[in-house]
């Protein structure tokens, strides 16, 4: 990538255009500054959503396999480029290199299932004579565009969580306009490049940097924007939903996510690698963060061990290093944040097994045993290299501690015992649940979402496509 510190514009109508009011993209491991990027106001907003609009009028009338095809190809130009993406998240969010290349080849990913989306998007037929007063009337269903959708994202997966929009409501026949977290906009600045060498319409995606407050009031007090799309914290979902109106709304909110390792595991040191990543990986930055375990006592030595063994070798360091697993955090705030619910944790009688200090603006990862369930780190979301280790006496003191939660995102079980299995993924208030594996575990075409304060809607490239349509019906009346 070139390292030289760049000057980036807004992206709309199809055209990168600078600014004078720039902020600067720090790189959080080293404090420099990566970009100065335009500054996003009220006026620039509004005329990235007319020319959204415009576009609509294009876009609404190309083919599914004409929509496809862009989709397609933005992933095989990104396929090409995929070393240099993975530099872009890499630098600007501090995800280790290793991190950033995965989130590289789920985006891939990502816009080829919307690619393929977009070619089955269909509804279905229906017999009317079902009904009283039906009879000699034949009816079938289609998905019509709504129009501009409203993005604002998070600053952790600033690739794939935006294609998780992007290419759904462009395989939906929507344009999008984005709002990027202010830490990662360069990520998104690179996706509206990539769509727009792809083919698609220009004006049809559009990225807006800057402050959420002013941008997000555009959003929603604009007609045109038909839908917002939102992904991150409880807090400010919850603002835009109480003034979104009659808007279509998505949100993926945050979580304490919550797993069980039962007596009958036989692998125990296999299942505490799969929890060590699930918990540490991009340092709990992670809305599906293992943030909380809960093991029965008698499997709890075993786990325990191979947990904070495997968590000691995890390598703190800079994020475009090969060798590192853990960096920086985002910002200084949640250093001390989290630096002092440790601390709350301690001072309720909880063990601080590993970890528990500051390190190059960051925090080790930490685990902590016996934890109390009203402390914070327990009730509520850490998003950073925090989990908790909780012994219980069955799946039944397991169940109630995890549902014991104001989120309700994923959850993991691990287990040997099918009927268990099944007890508990019925009895789970989650969205997900994922049986023999982390809840730190999303598949990019599985429906996804929340329930409880973690969200409201799905997502998942066909659900997403869903949410972001209007279901049409027409009737045939031959009688
Ligand atoms: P955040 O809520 O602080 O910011 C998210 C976005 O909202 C940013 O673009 C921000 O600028 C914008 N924003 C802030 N105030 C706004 C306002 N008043 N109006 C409009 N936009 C506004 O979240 P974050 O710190 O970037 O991300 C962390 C949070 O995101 C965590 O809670 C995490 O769990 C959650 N998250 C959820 C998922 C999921 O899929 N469920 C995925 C990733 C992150």
């Amino acid at each position: 990538m070139n390292t030289a510190v760049q000057t980036r514009g807004w992206f709309i109508g199809g055209k990168e255009r600078h600014a004078d009011a720039t902020y600067p993209v720090n790189n959080p491991y080293t404090n420099q500054p990566l970009a100065y990027v335009a500054e996003g106001s009220k006026e620039m907003m509004r005329e990235a959503i007319e020319e959204a609009h415009k576009a609509f009028q294009i876009v609404k009338k190309m083919t599914k396999r004409q929509r496809a095809q862009i989709l397609f190809e933005a992933a095989a130009l990104i396929e090409l480029e995929k070393e240099e993406a993975a530099q872009i998240i890499c630098l600007e969010a501090c995800k280790p290199i290793k991190a950033a290349r995965g989130e590289v080849e789920r985006t891939i990913q990502t816009l080829q299932f919307s690619g393929e989306e977009a070619k089955r998007l269909d509804g279905e037929y229906l017999s009317l004579d079902a009904a009283a007063g039906g009879e000699g009337r034949d009816a079938y269903t289609i998905f019509e565009p709504i129009g501009v959708v409203a993005a604002i994202t998070p600053f952790n997966f600033p690739l794939n969580l935006t294609i998780h929009k992007v290419g759904p409501a462009i395989a939906a026949g929507n344009t999008i306009v984005i709002k990027p977290a202010e830490q990662t906009p360069l990520s998104s600045l690179y996706l509206a490049d990539v769509l727009t060498r792809a083919g698609l319409p220009e004006g049809a995606i559009a990225v807006v940097p800057g402050e959420g407050p002013p941008l997000g009031e555009v959003m929603l007090e604009d007609e045109r924007v038909k839908k917002i799309s939102f992904t991150g914290s409880p807090r400010v979902g919850k603002l835009l939903k109480n003034q979104a109106g009659l808007k279509k709304m998505t949100l993926e909110l945050g979580s304490n996510s919550a797993m069980y390792v039962d007596k009958s595991v036989t692998d125990m040191e296999g299942v505490a690698d799969k929890a060590v990543q699930g918990a540490f990986s991009y340092n709990g930055q992670v809305c599906l963060s293992t943030q909380r375990i809960y093991v029965h006592n008698e499997a709890a030595p075993a786990f325990k061990k191979a947990f904070v063994e495997g968590t000691k070798k995890l390598q703190f360091g800079a994020p475009d290093s090969e060798s590192t697993d853990v960096s920086s955090l985002i910002n200084k705030n949640s250093i001390d944040r989290i630096l002092s619910w440790i601390e709350e944790a301690s001072s309720a009688g909880a063990e601080v097994l590993t970890g528990g200090q500051a390190e190059a603006n960051g925090v080790l990862p930490t685990v902590l045993g016996n934890v109390p369930p009203e402390t914070k780190v327990s009730c509520q979301e850490v998003f950073g290299p925090v989990v908790l280790i909780n012994e219980v006496k069955d799946e039944n003191e397991a169940l109630e501690a995890m549902n014991d939660s104001v989120f309700g995102l994923n959850a993991g079980v691990f287990t040997n015992d099918l009927k268990q299995a099944l007890h508990m993924a019925h009895e789970l208030e989650v969205g997900q649940v994922l049986v023999n594996d982390v809840p730190t575990l999303r598949f990019d075409h599985m429906p996804y979402g929340g329930v409880k304060q973690s969200g409201y809607g799905r997502e998942g490239v066909k659900y997403a496509i869903r949410e972001m349509s209007e279901l049409k019906m027409i009737s045939l009346n031959f009688s």
